[in-house]
């Protein structure tokens, strides 16, 4: 077999058999396949599509590319949750520690934020201690004793996509749903979780604008996982406007403990009930989903969910005094509450363009690998729907530098729009998909 053939095949709009999948992923992880052809089969995926069948192919080839978990010996059900990426969205630390405290097993390895989407990992990193490159064995035993564990990757899993993805990042080949779908199922299926709840985000923020989008890339992912055995259902919810209130690191974590601490009003309290009610239902402790999100309220309700939160943050060395005094997380040196400029209705809190203002400030990073700063980001004031007058509070910039301040301002004021008619609020949800 040639890599060469295979790219041509492709080419020409033809269906792959699953060894030429295999050959050309093996051969590019063992970097036998030169970064140059495995681009050009990427693009030839991009115009031409894959079969369902080529793209399950693909993905589990992927995820046979390194390292895979098993967790079977340590119960028969553990529960993975995944979000596609967004701006404001700290779900996964409220509805983990939610799921957990109903006796949800949760083993997650989470990302850290790249370009305008944030990631899990940053935000609890603002805790002093905290620890997210947990060894194997200390993932497995944590798992074992209070069901909850959220680190880096342990091992290699899925190295192919690794190389992959920083490959479709430079060629203009991030956006094909095959390959969107095989790269998070591959790290999904290779991390061990037997029951999978997908966030799909659509809007403004969100990899797919459109619902038509989410929902065909939520049908796959969805088929993916199921096809190789596991229980799966994707939610497609929206992220046009930024979730909640905060967005950056530690003021995100600081909403996310509010949370956790019982104050479930607005958009992303009723969000992570949801996400969390559909944990608990997958992961077999309720008999419906209504009982479910019962249950995911009275875990915030009796402090259950924060005891857990503090647990898990304790087991993986975070000074959990932070946690009980959020006021003492990373506080930015500058703070400034922004007046809107004129009154009427928002018709638009641009979410993808106040996660690129909080890359400027420094709370995410345009490239891999770089540092973030904890304590800077926004708090955004309102909703879509919301009547504003001039003069009122709309925002707040926390900075580290002016400069800094004068331009995430700018880009902030640039992503709200007004109008004087009035104008009906988001839904927080689009629909879900099971199979
Ligand atoms: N997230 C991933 O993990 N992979 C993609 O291709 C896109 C988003």
């Amino acid at each position: 077999m040639r890599a060469v053939d295979i790219i041509i095949k492709k080419r020409d709009g033809q269906e792959l058999t699953t060894s030429e999948i295999s050959f050309f992923i093996q051969g590019f992880t063992r970097g036998e396949i030169p970064d140059y052809q495995a681009s050009a089969w990427a693009m030839a995926v991009l115009l031409n599509g894959m079969t369902d069948r080529e793209t399950s192919d693909l993905t589990i080839a992927m995820a046979h590319s390194g390292d895979t978990l098993n967790l079977e010996d340590i119960a028969p059900l553990i529960v993975d949750k995944h979000s596609t990426g967004g701006v404001g969205d700290k779900t996964s630390l409220v509805v983990t520690p939610v799921a957990a405290s109903c006796d949800v097993r949760i083993g997650k390895m989470s990302g850290r934020g790249l370009g305008f989407t944030g990631g899990t990992l940053d935000k609890l990193e603002s805790i002093p201690g905290f620890r997210s490159d947990l060894s194997e064995d200390e993932f497995r035993t944590q798992l074992k004793e209070i069901g909850l564990v959220l680190t880096g990757q342990t091992r290699e899993l899925a190295p192919a996509d690794g190389k992959l993805y920083a490959l479709r990042d430079v060629t203009g080949t991030v956006p094909s749903f095959p390959l969107i779908a095989s790269s998070v199922m591959s790290k999904k299926l290779a991390g061990g979780a037997n029951a999978i709840v997908l966030d799909v985000k659509t809007g403004l923020g969100a990899f797919m604008q459109t619902y038509e989008d989410a929902l065909h890339l939520s049908k796959m992912m969805v088929r993916i996982g199921k096809d190789a055995g596991r229980k799966m259902i994707a939610v497609i919810s929206d992220m046009n406007q930024p979730l909640g209130h905060a967005v950056g690191n530690a003021i995100e974590l600081k909403e996310a403990i509010a949370t956790l601490k019982g104050d479930m009003s607005g958009d992303f309290g009723e969000h992570c009930l949801t996400i969390a009610s559909h944990m608990i239902y997958i992961g077999e402790k309720a008999s419906s989903l209504g009982e479910a999100r019962q249950m995911a309220q009275k875990s915030i309700q009796d402090g259950s969910a924060l005891k857990k939160f503090k647990q898990f943050v304790e087991a993986q060395n975070g000074d959990v005094s932070y946690v009980e005094d959020p006021d003492r997380l990373p506080r930015a040196r500058l703070i400034e509450v922004v007046a809107s400029p004129q009154s009427g209705y928002l018709t638009q809190i641009h979410a993808r363009k106040i996660g690129e203002a909080a890359v400027t400030l420094g709370a995410g990073r345009a490239r891999k690998g770089e540092r973030v700063d904890p304590s800077v980001g926004f708090e955004i004031y309102h909703k879509v729907g919301d009547y504003v007058e001039e003069g009122q509070p709309l925002f707040a910039v926390h900075a580290s530098d002016e400069q800094k301040l004068q331009a995430a301002r700018e880009q902030v004021l640039e992503a709200h729009r007004w109008s004087l008619q009035a104008c009906d609020r988001l839904p927080l949800f689009y629909g879900n998909v099971d199979e």
